[in-house]
């Protein structure tokens, strides 16, 4: 049987086109696409490739999707055709050195999964068992779609250890961005966003209610804005850069306060180094943290987050097309000109 998908070829290479279904094999389960949504990776894949997520070409495309399942293969427990699920676009292999120290997250054999553009994926046996959840009754698909990016920032803003009326920065938003902030406004935190992008200023109210919004277009030095809104101009207890530019990163050492922590959300490229000011890691004790990446647990509670309404995810999706139109929501995204683009198939 054939379907329609995109496929990646290589940078700047993706195409539309009638691909084999591949059959499910043992332990694993064939999805029918409901929603796949664009995200800052693929548009980093799609520019430049990615060692980690694309191994071969041509792969399949894309990794955040929700459906419902079609066929299962010889012995899969819990689930069956019909079932609405969503799936993680990995699942950690449970033996390695780092799973036994559970840092699933730095599994050495995530076993990752691409091809959400596409009428049907075939779910790998290990993901089926470890990071493929039932959607509630009610949620929408387009909505569980969010748990895998929502997972990444539930990582995030747990291992920040977010106090209630802590003032919080975070520069750079994006869907991210966006997402960080909001969770961040659930533990009981001041947000403050800073970006240049007006849709997205606009989200940073209407969808993570910020309780400031900086426009950095207005400022040479927004420093000093962001220590305006802190107690006697100390600086944020915590920053968070959701960009992933050293030079950015670098900046985020400006407006934390002693004692405060900085966030490095944002992966940059690899190779790429930052300076930073040694007086403000030791004398002035700022903590540097960084998350990468999900575990099966963020994916489980990000999904609870969406069903019971609490981060209201549809707010991101901005605009909506068809799957054979991939390309155009890529650069639409690229572009800012979305939060993130839903397409169906
Ligand atoms: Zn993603
Ligand atoms: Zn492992």
């Amino acid at each position: 049987m054939k379907m329609k998908a995109i496929r990646y070829y290589g940078p700047l290479d993706i195409r539309y086109e009638d691909v084999d279904i591949k059959e499910p094999e043992e332990g694993e389960v064939l999805v029918k696409i409901q929603a796949a949504l664009t995200c800052g990776t693929d548009i980093k894949t799609f520019r430049r490739g990615h060692p980690v997520l694309i191994k071969k070409t041509p792969s399949g495309f894309g990794h955040e999707f929700s459906g419902i399942i079609e066929k299962t293969g010889k012995n899969v427990i819990g689930f069956q055709p019909g079932d609405r699920v969503v799936a993680a676009n990995s699942a950690p292999c449970g033996k390695c050195f780092f799973c036994q120290k559970k840092q699933y997250n730095l599994c050495e054999n995530l076993d990752l999964l691409n091809g959400a553009y596409a009428e049907y994926i075939t779910v790998p046996k290990r993901i089926v068992e470890k990071n493929l959840l039932k959607i509630p009754t009610g949620l929408s698909f387009e909505k569980a779609a969010f748990a895998e990016p929502l997972a990444n920032v539930v990582h995030g803003v747990e291992v920040t250890e977010i106090q209630p009326g802590d003032t919080v920065g975070v520069v750079g938003i994006g869907p991210i961005g966006l997402m960080f902030a909001k969770l961040a406004k659930l533990k009981g935190a001041k947000v403050i966003a800073a970006g240049r992008n007006p849709l997205k200023l606009q989200m940073a109210k209407e969808f993570a209610n910020c309780d400031e919004v900086i426009d950095l277009k207005k400022y040479t030095h927004p420093e000093k804005i962001f220590r305006s809104f802190t107690s006697e101009g100390r600086g944020l207890d915590v920053a968070v850069e959701c960009v992933g530019l050293p030079e950015i990163w670098e900046k985020m050492f400006e407006i934390v306060r002693k004692g405060g922590k900085v966030h490095l959300f944002g992966g940059c490229k690899s190779g790429t180094k930052v300076n930073i000011d040694t007086k403000r890691i030791h004398y002035d004790e700022v903590k540097i943290i960084s998350a990468f990446h999900h575990t099966p647990q963020y994916f489980r509670e990000a999904l609870e987050l969406i069903a019971n309404g609490h981060v209201d995810v549809t707010k991101l999706i901005t605009k909506k097309m068809s799957l054979s139109e991939a390309k155009e929501a890529i650069m639409t995204h690229e572009r800012g000109e979305a939060i993130k683009v839903l397409l169906t198939p």
